[in-house]
């Protein structure tokens, strides 16, 4: 009940035309997840990627799948590409890596070397760039069967899941033997195990808190406005609503784009592999009504770009209202602050419940129509 009070509270109104500009073209959006329960034990929202990959998989409509996991590389966290042929590999990948990755660096000799057919799991940047080069590259074209894009507020550098890692790693006195950046309902914990049999789940909030204020943002997304993943043949995303925080099943958020996505998600329908309901475009974008707005708006951001020594073409041409100015200010002030040594120091000294409220003021922006 609350719950429904305060989605109808922060609700905002959105016309065909701004459907058409933030999501792209779609057939369908759906509720979903994933019915079995240890799939959806490590995913990041309802299971629903994996489960569609592994009924894919199970259909022959692939081989095997381009997914990445989260890594110790030198004893630091990262994200690694790799292609998972099983079921048991898919589900090894399961969750959101928010740590920069070199998508096609790795990507692209993957499925070039792949004897086989395949699904790419990316982000939205990537299935772009990855779109190119089904378009021009044959031998990448003919392999890629379908795309899964996820939805993207922006990811971050490796600086930060550093940071993060290194104040655990100093709590616990013991190296990290592996990492996930978020499982469980809602906002979810981390988990993080130790080489002395150790194993941390604290909130994901002393990951997320930094990340959402913009500090330790890729540059690239500065000047990104592909929140939902225009060029995939699926997008999956959370549904951050109120009234979904008590479903004891934390779902996905799926917008079905292309005839190819289409077969797919009916094909994961029909053996039973996922439960869905019908949902209208909207209320997926009631769920990200502060960072979908915001992240689309690259007007605002290049309007300010200039006091930061930045220079961000405007692709978008969106109106800037006072608080969108306001919110692109802090975010590339909170980006160029994250870039500098003593910025960095400033950031992880400053008290968290400073930090809380510096971060409810920066939402308080994004939600002002
Ligand atoms: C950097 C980042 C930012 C995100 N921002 C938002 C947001 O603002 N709003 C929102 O609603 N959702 C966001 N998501 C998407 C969301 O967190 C889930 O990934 C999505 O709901 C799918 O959940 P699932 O349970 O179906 O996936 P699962 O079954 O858990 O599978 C996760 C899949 O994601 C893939 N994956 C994970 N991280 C990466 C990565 N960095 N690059 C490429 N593939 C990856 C894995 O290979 C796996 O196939 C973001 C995800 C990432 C990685
Ligand atoms: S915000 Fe855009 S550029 Fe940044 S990681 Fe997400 S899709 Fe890529």
């Amino acid at each position: 009940m609350l719950g429904k009070i305060i989605d109808g509270i922060v609700k905002k109104t959105w016309s065909d035309e701004d459907i058409q500009k933030y999501v792209g073209k779609f057939k369908y959006a759906c509720l979903v997840y994933s019915t079995n329960a240890d799939l959806r034990h490590y995913s990041a929202s309802g299971g629903t990627t994996t489960a569609i990959l592994i009924s894919s998989l199970q259909a022959g409509i692939i081989d095997g799948a381009v997914v990445c996991k989260a890594v110790l590389l030198d004893g630091k966290v990262r994200a690694a590409f790799y292609i998972a042929k099983t079921p048991e590999e898919m589900m090894e990948s399961q969750g959101s890596k928010y740590v920069e990755t070199r998508f096609l660096a790795e990507v692209l000799p993957l499925i070039r070397e792949f004897n086989g057919k395949l699904a790419v799991v990316g982000l939205p940047c990537d299935l772009k760039a990855l779109k190119r080069w089904q378009e021009k590259d044959k031998t990448i074209g003919d392999k890629v069967m379908f795309t899964i894009g996820l939805v993207c507020g922006h990811n971050s550098k490796t600086d930060l899941i550093d940071k993060v890692s290194e104040r655990l790693e100093k709590q616990v006195g013991s190296k990290l033997k592996s990492y996930r950046f978020r499982f469980g309902h809602w906002r979810g914990k981390i988990e993080a195990c130790f080489e002395n049999g150790v194993v941390e789940t604290p909130p994901s909030k002393i990951f997320n808190d930094y990340q959402n204020l913009f500090f330790f943002s890729e540059r690239k997304c500065l000047a990104c406005y592909d929140h939902y993943a225009y060029d995939a043949d699926i997008t999956t995303g959370d549904v951050w609503l109120f009234r979904l925080k008590s479903d004891p099943v934390k779902k996905t958020g799926v917008i079905v784009r292309t005839q190819k996505g289409e077969a797919v998600f009916q094909n994961a329908v029909s053996n039973k592999a996922v439960m869905y309901e019908m949902l209208d475009v909207r209320d997926i974008m009631d769920g990200q009504s502060r960072i979908g707005p915001s992240h689309y708006n690259v007007s605002a951001r290049s309007r300010v770009s200039k006091y930061f020594a930045l220079k961000l073409k405007d692709p978008v041409g969106e109106k800037v209202k006072w608080h969108s100015w306001v919110n692109a200010f802090v975010t590339l002030a909170n980006l160029r602050l994250s870039e500098s040594k003593w910025g960095k120091k400033i950031i992880f000294l400053t008290p968290r419940p400073l930090l809380k409220a510096y971060l409810f003021f920066k939402k308080g922006l994004e939600s002002l129509k």
